[in-house]
């Protein structure tokens, strides 16, 4: 189409076509915040996640609306969270598809040297903007392409980020029940057309915190996890009263899973090295240690060989499969214990139970993965994904162009209706570096535009009468910034 443009062998009126087709075919969110009237009816979908909900806890009491959903829908049997393996930063990471690294949230505890500013799930530092925008969660970016979003308690949600807070969301508040948080999300979704949302994200504390305190061996822990499954039933049968069983999206997943402690299994610093020499960032059982100015060499000596249950790295030195390195929030020496074992300062600290944090390739530390709607296959079982790739995915079923991110759609659309059945069991090679596929890809098309619009604006000079020349300029330029600004 081009070399004809360029011999001059086509009617304006097809290259007028050429230019013009890749600009309605691009997005289906336009850039004055109005929405495709097609975009508008597609499904929606809701995101839950069950804090501490180990991938393993569907088989050990009956979970019948568990079951449900998995027969109608899919699951995923093995979920790679994130490292560390902690509540605040995979919870960034599902709504961007970032590593901690990446996002920038790479602990519940954290002390950036450049802010000099500490982070910390006790204090409101958690509402600081800044600790947030080195990424763009989901619910901003769908808000910037012209959608609406709503958020129910998930981590970051009641955060103003990038100036902005999703449409609709509830401040934490941890004594608002699941079902209050559940019938808000109705309200959202059934708002008239121009007010309802396409998005939302749902978060509950349980079963992490009855997993902390009991430890997931724990008997009552049954009847924790059963009640899950009567929360899970709750949604669903609102969904239903709703109307909007079948028209929406529905993930539950979590954000880590949980793992047995033991009191024999403790490691006290105290022994190796005195306080004075360090500050202790994020606790158990991957610790960051910030050493006091010029003790770096004797901290870390002292904890390099001390004790076999843990592995004391350098930063440079964090494998480079765990991807988490490259922020200056994370500290000069960081500690992970060996699964099962905590890494105390001393005996006098709170124990808990049971913890998560630990290596993200532990099957421990991984969560469960169940969807259904419109969108997903039925009754299909994937054998294995990574967290980051949940992003992707989202943005797909949602019509949004992602942004950067380190997960790929590529791994996970056989779990879409849409895809043909897989023809092998065999999981495609992981793509853990940027996708900078859309990047290329609006590049290409500005420059396939312009070069359009030079043949264009030049066959009519040449061709049409003189006073086309100044009309084609006006039609031309309105073109031209919908396309930059893409
Ligand atoms: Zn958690």
């Amino acid at each position: 189409m081009l070399g004809c443009l360029l011999r001059g062998g086509c009617s304006p009126l097809l290259c007028l076509w050429a230019l013009v087709l890749p600009l309605v075919s691009l997005h289906p969110f336009n850039q004055h915040g109005r929405r495709d009237p097609i975009v508008r009816d597609r499904p929606k979908l809701l995101l839950v996640s069950f804090d501490g909900f180990r991938w393993d806890y569907i088989h050990r009491v009956p979970m019948p609306n568990f079951k449900t959903i998995i027969d109608e829908g899919v699951i995923v049997k093995e979920v790679e969270s994130a490292y560390i393996t902690k509540t605040f930063p995979n919870h960034y990471s599902l709504v961007t598809g970032l590593y901690a690294e990446t996002h920038g949230i790479v602990a519940n505890e954290m002390y950036d040297p450049v802010l000099n500013r500490s982070f910390s799930m006790e204090t409101d530092s958690i509402y600081e903007s800044l600790w947030w925008e080195e990424a763009v969660p989901l619910w901003v970016t769908i808000q910037k392409a012209g959608g609406r979003s709503g958020a129910a308690m998930w981590p970051g949600s009641d955060v103003k980020i990038h100036g902005m807070y999703p449409n609709q969301y509830l401040r934490y508040n941890a004594s608002v029940s699941f079902e209050t948080r559940v019938e808000r999300i109705i309200e959202w979704f059934s708002a008239p057309k121009d007010e309802s949302v396409d998005f939302v994200v749902l978060y509950w504390e349980e079963p992490d915190e009855s997993g902390h305190r009991l430890g997931p061996q724990n008997p009552e822990m049954d009847k924790v996890i059963a009640d899950i499954d009567e929360k899970l039933g709750f949604l669903m049968n609102e969904l239903k009263k709703a109307g909007l069983y079948e028209k929406v999206n529905l993930i539950v997943t979590s954000d880590h899973g949980m793992t047995q402690l033991s009191t024999d299994k403790i490691i006290e610093l105290d022994e190796y090295v005195t306080r004075d020499l360090y500050t202790w960032v994020d606790k158990s059982p991957v610790v960051g240690i910030l050493p006091k100015e010029g003790k770096f060499d004797e901290v870390y000596s002292k904890l390099v060989d001390a004790n076999p249950n843990m592995v004391v790295f350098k930063k440079e030195d964090i494998p480079k499969h765990f991807h988490y390195q490259h922020n200056i929030r994370i500290m000069p020496i960081l500690i992970e214990a060996k699964e099962g074992w905590t890494i105390m300062q001393n005996r006098t600290g709170a124990f808990m139970s049971g913890n998560h944090g630990y290596d993200n390739t532990l099957r421990s530390m991984q969560p469960v993965f169940v969807a259904r709607g419109p969108a997903f296959r039925q009754n299909y079982v994937k054998t294995s994904m990574s967290s980051v790739d949940l992003y992707p995915l989202m943005c797909h079923i949602l019509s949004i162009h992602p942004l950067p991110n380190n997960g790929s759609l590529f791994n996970v659309r056989d779990l879409l209706a849409e895809e043909p059945v897989p023809s092998t069991s065999s999981v495609p090679p992981r793509v853990n570096e940027y996708s900078y596929a859309p990047i290329v890809g609006s590049f290409l098309g500005v420059v396939m535009v312009l070069g359009f619009l030079v043949v264009y604006i030049r066959q009519v000079t040449l061709k049409q009468l003189p006073s086309l020349k100044h009309r084609s300029r006006e039609m031309s330029q309105p073109l031209l910034q919908e396309d930059l600004h893409l």
